[in-house]
């Protein structure tokens, strides 16, 4: 895989009026890859990602996806072209059943002479469930019922029905128990065997250092370095997300 780029991003830049949110940013991302994105507070990193999967369009600056131009004006083109978002914030529908959140928009592939067939759909839920440890969880059931954690299981698990080429995790971990952690490392790791890659955002450092094979530090919306392997340490990280050695006090 050496040498090969599934999304390059080059000279990006994004500002929300007077705040230049992200500035000449580039990254590379490889295919079967975990690539951490970290910085403080502020530092771009949701700006970047929303850009690559659509949801906000940049100033400037090329993203290229597998050798073609990529520019997509929707979350629904970023998905098209294969990227997933999970955000930090609900990312399913009230009042709606779990299965219906998982098929929503799709739910032709059930249906015949326009009637949905839903027991069909329950049992595709089912599975989807199942991928995600849910597997005793009632895909008939409002989504309403489901604990914050398990609503972004599921939110999980509808991203990798779309088989996605690129999967952005934005501080989802934060919010998760160490049991729904271990499901979304499980499911990341999935992506890296299927050649597909992650690009996660975090605080934690411990679990950065754990899971990813490259981060890229920003720092002021803009690119620092990118460590791989070895020099994934917790105190290198730290050091380029602050820009001094943080023992110097
Ligand atoms: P991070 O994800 O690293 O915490 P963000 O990309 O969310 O950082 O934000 C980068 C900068 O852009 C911050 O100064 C933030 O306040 C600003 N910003 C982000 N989104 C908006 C927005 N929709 N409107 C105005 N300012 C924004
Ligand atoms: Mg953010």
């Amino acid at each position: 895989m050496e040498g090969k780029v599934v999304l390059k991003v080059e000279g990006l830049n994004k500002s929300f009026g007077p705040t230049k949110a992200v500035v000449d940013m580039h990254l590379e991302i490889h295919p079967g890859e975990i690539h951490g994105l970290i910085g403080e507070n502020g530092s771009g990193k949701s700006t970047v990602t929303s850009m690559i999967a659509g949801c906000l369009k940049p100033d400037s600056g090329v993203m290229i996806m597998n050798g073609k131009r990529h520019e997509p004006k929707s979350m629904l083109e970023g998905r098209a072209s294969g990227i997933c978002m999970l955000l930090q914030e609900k990312g399913t529908i009230n009042h709606l059943t779990i299965s219906e959140n998982i098929y929503l928009g799709e739910e032709n592939q059930f249906s015949k002479g326009g009637i949905v067939n839903r027991r069909r759909m329950n049992q595709a839920a089912r599975k989807v469930l199942e991928s995600i440890d849910l597997g005793h969880v009632e895909p008939s059931h409002l989504i309403d019922e489901l604990s914050f954690e398990d609503r972004k299981l599921v939110e999980a698990g509808m991203a990798m029905k779309e088989d996605p080429k690129i999967l952005i995790v934005d501080e989802t971990t934060t919010a998760l128990s160490q049991k729904g952690r271990e499901v979304l490392y499980r499911i990341m790791s999935q992506m890296k065997e299927k050649e597909k890659s992650v690009i996660f955002i975090s605080h934690d450092l411990d679990e950065l250092k754990q899971v990813c094979d490259r981060v890229t530090v920003m720092r002021d919306g803009a690119y620092i370095t990118t460590l791989s392997g070895e020099e994934i340490t917790v105190d290198a990280m730290r050091h380029h997300m602050i820009g001094r050695d943080f023992s110097d006090g």
